[in-house]
């Protein structure tokens, strides 16, 4: 073909068309209508298609000089050929052959194809067809000017294929972010909020859209920080820049209260990871809030439980031998009332012992496999009438006494434990009433329920804590409550076996003074 002058001129102004069109990010099926529209146009073909190579096969992705309701017959034709045409001369070749004869079937005046692959980087992404109406092979010119448009349709094509891989990845990291349990932010180099996640909104009262662009000092206000430094200093400090002896962590960890935006607190930990470029300048913060509340709830009751214990094993312990001791002493002569004395200091004492042990073993069992019952016919008014046989013979100071209808029903429960309920409560309302005063249980029934209330006139309970006695361990912080032995087991059981009967328990004020504790049961058949 002879090549006029303007030829160059038109070939330019259309790749320059085209790669404005990619860097606009276009819709790629537009910019490589494009390509054809120009390919066609300058090589004087009448026909132009992109087939691309998905897997095994290619697929029109754009077709330029066919009438819409033809298009289909280059995509059944397409289907024949081999995704690999092969390299050697004969191969390709062959390939022509078959794609001219394809072109033909199409249309009779096609009758010759000038075809390229389009490659980014040795990946053959697709190939470029434009067929002519004269015969003859096409020439060298035909080839390279076809390349020129081939290579920007492939750039295309990446482009493309790229941006929507990041997309996509993008669009995944925001799911991962989104439904991750744990608390996420990500921090620009300033440490102002890029990225908040829904779990650190739950955890903290702030909303994506409320923390995002303040600083992380603004957002992430500590009560109190317990451990590791503070990030705004870190920072400051260069951190995470490798210092040379070596000693700049590349996360931090810190933990301790946070102040929520509400005023109230929550315990987390937080891991800060830093993202650098090559030279180590801070990209991002990658921060990771835990809630560690329940974590340090374990700690705490760890911690509770070896003081509680050894305390309350001690006292016991210590009385028993100091009275053993002095008893069993040859040099000293006691009278029966003084033996007798020590003797029952030694009882209560290893009694006391047995029940906390008791309690103890309970209690972890309760933990590992549930409170199990053996149901049988129970009446709660003999049971209160018992408890208090046993307890009025341990004080002068209370008077015990039980109210309970003559009609009182019979409910179907498990005896023992709804014995040990019941006598916790009689056993706490004299430990809880110094001065002493009247204790009493008394009953009500409903059609369906039972209640026993047991009423002390002793110190009370601080209103905010009325629930949380009922808490594993849980003893009210005052130094009335304190002066009381115990183990802030005794309400934690009676819970779990109210509960386990399908019932429920409470403490309350009485308006004159004192607790009062009640529990409501299903009647039963
Ligand atoms: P303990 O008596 O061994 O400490 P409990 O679980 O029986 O454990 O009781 C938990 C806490 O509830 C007690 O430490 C006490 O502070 C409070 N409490 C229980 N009963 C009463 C009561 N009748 N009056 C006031 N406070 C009580």
């Amino acid at each position: 073909m002879f090549l006029l002058p303007d030829y160059r001129v038109r070939q330019r102004d259309y790749l320059l068309n085209i790669s404005r069109a990619i860097t606009a990010q276009l819709d790629l099926g537009e910019v490589l209508r494009m390509v054809l529209q120009a390919a066609t146009s300058m090589l004087s073909g009448e026909v132009g298609i992109i087939a691309l190579r998905e897997g095994d096969v290619f697929r029109t992705r754009a077709i330029f000089g066919v009438p819409p309701e033809q298009a289909h017959l280059f995509d059944a034709l397409l289907e024949e050929l081999p995704a690999s045409p092969g390299s050697s001369e004969a191969e390709v070749q062959a390939f022509h052959a078959r794609l001219r004869s394809i072109a033909r079937r199409v249309d009779p005046a096609l009758r010759q194809v000038v075809a390229l692959p389009m490659s980014v980087a040795d990946d053959m992404l697709g190939i470029v067809f434009i067929f002519r109406a004269y015969a003859g092979a096409p020439t060298q010119n035909d080839y390279q000017l076809l390349q020129s448009f081939a290579d920007q349709a492939a750039i295309a094509v990446h482009n493309a294929r790229m941006y929507a891989a990041v997309n996509q990845e993008r669009q995944r990291l925001a799911a991962i972010l989104d439904h991750s349990a744990d608390g996420v932010m990500i921090l620009d180099p300033q440490l102002r909020v890029e990225r908040w996640n829904r779990a650190l909104s739950h955890m903290t009262g702030w909303r994506p859209e409320q923390a995002t662009g303040r600083h992380h000092d603004v957002v992430i206000r500590w009560r109190q920080r317990e451990i590791g430094p503070d990030l705004t200093d870190m920072v400051r400090q260069g951190w995470p820049r490798q210092r040379s002896d070596h000693t700049s962590p590349e996360t931090i960890y810190v933990e301790g209260d946070l102040e929520r935006l509400d005023g109230s607190v929550l315990s987390v930990g937080i891991t800060y990871a830093a993202l650098t470029d090559e030279d180590g300048r801070l990209l991002n913060v990658i921060a990771n809030v835990r809630d560690i509340t329940h974590f340090r709830e374990a700690e705490r009751l760890k911690s509770t439980f070896i003081s509680v214990v050894s305390h309350e094993l001690k006292t016991p312990v210590a009385l028993i031998k100091g009275y053993a001791d002095a008893l069993s002493r040859d040099d000293a002569d006691w009278d029966r009332a003084t033996i007798k004395n020590g003797l029952t200091v030694i009882e209560e004492e290893a009694d006391r012992l047995a029940e906390l042990i008791e309690n103890l073993l309970e209690a972890s069992k309760l933990q590992a496999e549930g409170m199990k019952l053996t149901y049988d016919d129970v009446s709660l008014p003999a049971l209160a009438r018992q408890s208090i046989e046993r307890f009025q013979t341990q004080t002068d100071k209370h008077q015990l006494r039980a109210v309970f209808s003559p009609d009182f029903p019979i409910i179907r429960g498990d005896t023992k434990r709804l014995r040990q309920v019941i006598d916790n409560l009689v056993s706490n309302a004299i430990k809880y009433s110094p001065q002493g005063g009247e204790i009493v249980i008394s009953g009500a029934f409903t059609d369906t329920e039972v209640q026993v209330s047991v009423r002390d006139q002793g110190i009370g309970l601080p209103p905010d804590q009325l629930q949380r006695v009922f808490e594993r361990f849980y003893r009210v912080d005052s130094s009335l409550a304190q002066k009381a032995q115990g183990t802030g087991l005794g309400l934690y059981l009676a819970d779990a076996v109210i509960k386990a009967h399908g019932g429920r328990i409470w403490a309350e004020n009485n308006p004159d003074g004192g607790a009062t504790f009640s529990f409501v049961l299903p009647r039963g058949d």
